[in-house]
């Protein structure tokens, strides 16, 4: 049976044998529910995953994917505005947003049936729809009921809105990725990696944009210095920020626009609000209540060894326990329960110096302490910096700043954080990441030759603290 799954096919190849008794019951075929799925099935076990959705989960469809692509699409702009200084002479017949919207709908379908043929020809079973718990070894999805000696759940999370008059009437990341129309004029509010990804992303593609946050300073838990520069940075760019900015209500208009009302009494008329408030764990479908599954205060399942719940035949990973609610994470904790279960292997998941960026514009790329974390935990601590204009930038005059960050023990000569702003940093702290996780210290950067001209070079050529 062919079942069509939003821009996924699914074939439901076990419903018929609804008896059957798998090793590994998957529930969410997103990055973390995949992999582990995969590498149960390589080990020998039976394995299905219920997915009611897509194949490929929220960063396949709605996350880092499609929004990279966006990305992309925003950051040409950039390069447009450089490009006469480079001797090209471009006319363009302006963006379609339409263009690029239905071509990122055709790689996601292919990455789609990329994820479909890895599953089945793993021999992992598909099932399509919504699992829900009988018991804490059983599980019905549309009407079949399911066995399984152990049970993962790998749901996901979803957005959380806060509940404020009118919240019917914003988007979500989750629906910006199918808007029929571009808004001309955007409010994004959050300050976290969405809220300031998609602010860069609708700055790039010509809209209107603002960002309100309700804090003093956006993406609270980074280090403070990139912080500030990338608030600057985003300023440059034609972005409104506004910190300390509390949203009362939001009214949809006759012609469709919306009129958003903030707590000193002010109001704003825009096409779109943008809600990226956060991901809350994706539970709530999942009638936990019929087994003895405990969730945190937060709503996450909560777990124990081993990704173990306080049931012992049921284990979660990736955003439904909530801990670092990144891919690579969640592809690194499915791995760890899979040796563990079934490859009968002691692998711990570390959750020490995990790299990430924000594909903000610029781009944030970071590694360990930031800088207030390293002062708090240690004595003595040295912070090298460089600031400088990208060579890109050396021959258009454009005053957008590079900016990296260097953190040392004194004491100890480690390298505790690297951060970074400025074009590719991601793809640089990757690299850098590998360092750090070796416990490299100040003094084998010294040593290691610089590419030239790079903007990396600078991680290796800093000697003055300060
Ligand atoms: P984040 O948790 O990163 O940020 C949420 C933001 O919303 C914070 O600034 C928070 O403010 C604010 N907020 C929370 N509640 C309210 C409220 N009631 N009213 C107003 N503002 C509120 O969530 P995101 O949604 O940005 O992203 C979810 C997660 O997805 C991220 O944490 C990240 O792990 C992952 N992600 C990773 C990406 C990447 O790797 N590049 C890209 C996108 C997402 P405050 O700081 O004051 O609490």
């Amino acid at each position: 049976m062919i079942v069509s799954v939003e821009g996924s096919v699914i074939v439901e190849k076990y419903k018929e044998r609804a008896v059957k008794e798998f090793d590994l019951f998957v529930i969410g075929a997103g990055s973390g529910g995949v992999r582990a799925s995969r590498l149960a099935a390589g080990l020998g076990k039976s394995v299905a995953v219920a997915e009611q959705e897509y194949l490929g989960g929220t960063c396949v469809n709605v996350g880092c994917v499609p929004k990279k692509l966006f990305y992309y699409g925003a950051h040409l702009r950039d390069d447009f505005s450089l490009a006469d200084s480079f001797g090209w002479s471009l006319n363009t017949d302006g963006f379609s947003w339409k263009t690029l919207r239905n071509n990122k709908d055709k790689e996601i379908e292919r990455l789609n049936n990329v994820y479909k043929g890895l599953l089945e020809n793993s021999g992992v079973s598909l099932i399509q729809g919504t699992a829900r718990f009988v018991d804490n070894h059983t599980l019905e999805v549309d009407g079949t009921r399911y066995r399984a000696k152990n049970i993962l759940i790998a749901s996901g999370s979803r957005s959380y809105l806060p509940d404020i008059p009118g919240n019917e009437h914003v988007i979500t990341s989750k629906d910006v990725f199918y808007l029929d129309e571009l808004p001309r004029k955007v409010i994004v509010v959050g300050g976290g990696y969405i809220a300031v990804e998609f602010a860069g992303i609708f700055n790039g593609l010509g809209v209107e944009t603002e960002l309100d946050y309700r804090g003093e300073l956006f993406l609270r838990g980074f280090d403070d210095e990139v912080r500030n520069v990338v608030a600057d940075e985003m300023v440059k760019k034609g972005i409104t920020i506004r910190f300390n900015s509390h949203i009362t209500r939001i009214d949809k208009l006759t012609n469709c626009q919306k009129k958003v009302t903030y707590s000193d009494g002010s109001m704003r008329v825009v096409d779109e609000v943008l809600y990226a408030t956060g991901r809350i764990p994706y539970t709530d479908h999942l009638l936990l209540e019929n087994t003895q599954v405990e969730l945190t205060n937060k709503g996450a399942v909560r777990i124990f060894d081993n990704f173990q719940t306080s049931v012992p035949s049921i284990y979660a990973i990736g955003d439904v326990i909530d801990r670092m609610q990144l891919t690579p994470v969640a592809l690194s904790e499915a791995s760890s329960l899979i040796a563990n279960l079934f490859g009968h292997k002691n692998q711990t998941m570390d959750y020490e110096g995990i790299p990430t960026a924000v594909f903000s514009n610029p781009n944030i790329g970071t590694v360990g302490l930031t800088e207030e974390q390293a002062r708090e935990k240690f004595n003595n601590v040295d912070v090298y910096r460089s600031r400088f204009t990208p060579m890109k930038h050396s021959l258009s005059g454009g005053d957008e700043k590079t900016f990296m960050k260097m953190i040392v023990d004194k004491d100890s000569d480690k390298v505790l954080g690297l951060h970074m702003v400025g074009d590719d940093a991601g793809e640089i702290i990757q690299g850098m990441a590998v360092a750090i996780k070796a416990g490299a210290t100040k003094s084998v950067f010294d040593s290691t030759i610089g590419i030239h001209p790079t903007a990396a070079e600078e991680f290796v050529t800093m000697r003055t603290p300060g």
